[in-house]
């Protein structure tokens, strides 16, 4: 049972090469998610670190130069987590949509909590092909968290395949395509309904509209980060249906539209 969800930007991020919004977004967020259950909390991804914070450089300097993060103390999720007057220990879980540094970067700051995530994610940022080695940063998850790993059952979610990973309140989706093991996880909301963090499977609200915007450069980099865009286009698609379909059971957010954070940080505070 979830009975309180509360959305945290853990990263600030003002990418070069916005163009005055024809390119990237000239604001990201970093989008997570904290969870209270009688259980513990559970975090739905974690943005960047302490860790990553003191030696910015394990990110590698490329990143940091295109990406820019504010690497804002006050916006790690530990921080966030303190000042809600929790301690890092209450956190008993972490859920994952994928283990891209800007996703991951917090782990360490929680290292009694178990890390769920789908076995294809951990398997590719384990043994990472050439052209994925930048995108994973093993120093991230060099304290060897308790990894649970997760494979898709015959669960069913909205007509997804999916699978539980903290009883039927929280749900890992499949979405692979922006990385091997890149998923979704559903929230239930203690009023009812779920929440979806879709993390990087859209980067900009308006490609789940029905009929879907796109914005030219963000197109651009996401087919390049893409470890199959064929897969990643297709969970778009299937993104855009869920919305459509049962927009009013399921709330759909990505990890870094600055406009969908604030609409539910906003929402959440009234
Ligand atoms: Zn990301």
């Amino acid at each position: 049972m979830t009975t309180h969800i509360a959305h945290l930007n853990c990263a600030t991020m003002r990418p070069v090469g916005s163009f005055g919004g024809r390119g990237l977004p000239s604001d990201m967020v970093a989008h997570c998610l904290l969870v209270e259950r009688p259980e513990g909390l559970l975090l739905v991804d974690t943005g960047f670190g302490t860790a990553d914070l003191a030696d910015p450089r394990r990110l590698g300097r490329p990143f940091v130069t295109m990406v820019r993060p504010s690497f804002d103390p006050a916006e790690t999720a530990r921080a966030q987590v303190e000042a809600r007057g929790f301690t890092c220990d209450d956190v008993t879980d972490i859920a994952l949509t994928h283990l891209d540094l800007d996703h991951a970067g917090g782990l360490s700051d929680f290292p009694r909590a178990r890390v769920h995530v789908f076995a294809d994610e951990l398997d590719a940022a384990r043994n990472p092909k050439l052209n994925e080695r930048a995108r994973y940063v093993a120093g991230q998850w060099a304290h060897h968290p308790t990894w649970v790993e997760h494979r898709p059952s015959g669960e069913e979610w909205f007509g997804f395949t999916a699978v539980q990973a903290l009883g039927d309140d929280v749900v890992l989706v499949p979405l692979t395509g922006h990385t091997r093991g890149h998923c979704g996880v559903a929230v239930r909301r203690p009023g009812g309904g779920w929440l979806l963090h879709a993390g990087d499977s859209y980067f900009y609200a308006g490609e789940t509209l029905t009929p879907p915007t796109y914005q030219r450069g963000l197109t651009v980099f996401q087919t390049l980060m893409a470890a199959n865009n064929g897969q990643r286009r297709a969970n778009q698609e299937r993104l855009r249906t869920l919305r459509a379909d049962h927009g009013d059971e399921v709330l759909v957010f990505s990890a870094h539209d600055r406009s969908e954070y604030a609409a539910l940080a906003a929402a959440e505070s009234h």
